[in-house]
């Protein structure tokens, strides 16, 4: 028995290492990947049921590791704990400002990017952000550009935080509290920061249909934020069923392979030319 519990001992500490060492290793692929430029952007519609046409596009990353797609999901949390999603959010933050030009220039005029940034940014020791000097070095107006607010580590409670995201929304900008319900605190950022929207996770919209409870909470959740004066965007929507059920709830905004996957750059002018609601 003595034996055995050294063993599944040395056994738990070699996977914590291989752990660590992955994740080192990640982390210096990363450090390459934004010297070498080698990220690049697509566009999910995100459709208005007021307008009944695409008013906005959430901005999504995509990494090409020597020709190999890594999601998000897999390098997001690492760049967060490594101190580079400022890097990424600004990377991130110039391509959709180029791509919205080429938009402004065919006649889009009124269309609005949401470019993820993460709450973790604000806990690096920043006082000051460069991403409304971004926006006005391409000549954007920052009414078209709204923030998601993420987090996928724990972020510790800041005040500076409240106050950039006060200036970027006196500026004009708007501020989207992201996966809202999933967070580790996404009530009490509801409560201290200046939110103009929020997006329910996919997680409730998907069980929407199956699980009554979850129909309820997204319920609730459109009503809280109607009464707040926030509006909605409900995320990860794949159903006519799903779509029927968030119009009757009053949601404002509809986001997920229902109406369209992320799209390539060079697609967006035709897909908005060709969109039809229903
Ligand atoms: P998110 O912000 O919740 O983004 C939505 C994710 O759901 C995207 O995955 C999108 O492709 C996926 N999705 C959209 N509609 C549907 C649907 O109908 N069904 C299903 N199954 N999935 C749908 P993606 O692009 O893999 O991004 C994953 C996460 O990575 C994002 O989740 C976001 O938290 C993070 N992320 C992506 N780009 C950035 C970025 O530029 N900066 C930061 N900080 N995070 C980013
Ligand atoms: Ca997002
Ligand atoms: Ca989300
Ligand atoms: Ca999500």
């Amino acid at each position: 028995a003595k034996d055995n519990g050294r063993n599944s001992y040395e056994f738990y500490s070699q996977l914590l290492s291989d752990k660590a060492n992955k994740e080192e290793q990640l982390k210096l692929s990363l450090e390459s990947a934004i010297e070498n430029n080698d990220f690049c952007v697509v566009y999910q519609p995100i459709v208005s049921l007021k307008n009944k046409s695409v008013t906005k596009f959430e901005v999504l990353i995509r990494w090409n590791m020597h020709g190999k797609w890594v999601s998000p999901v897999d390098f997001i949390p690492t760049a967060e704990k490594f101190g580079l999603i400022s890097k990424i959010g600004d990377l991130v933050l110039n391509l959709a400002c180029t791509e919205l030009c080429k938009l402004r220039k065919m006649g889009f005029s009124d269309i609005v990017f949401n470019v993820n940034r993460s709450i973790y940014e604000f806990s690096s020791g920043v006082n000051d952000i460069s991403w409304l000097d971004t926006i006005k070095k391409y000549d954007l107006n920052p009414e078209s550009i709204c923030f998601e607010l993420t987090e996928s580590v724990l972020a510790p409670e800041n005040d500076r935080c409240i106050t950039l995201l006060n200036k970027l929304q006196s500026a004009g900008c708007t501020i989207a509290l992201d996966d809202f319900g999933t967070g580790y605190s996404s009530l009490n950022y509801l409560r201290r920061f200046p939110i103009d929207t929020l997006k329910i996770d996919r997680g409730f919209i998907s069980e929407m249909t199956k699980v009554e409870g979850d129909k309820v909470l997204v319920s609730a959740i459109i009503s809280m934020a109607k009464a707040l004066g926030i509006s909605v965007v409900a995320e990860g929507v794949e159903l006519k069923q799903e779509v029927d059920i968030l119009v009757s709830l009053g949601c404002d905004y509809i986001q997920g392979y229902y109406f369209s996957k992320p799209l390539a750059p060079e697609l967006l002018s035709q897909y908005l030319t060709d969109f039809e609601y229903g």
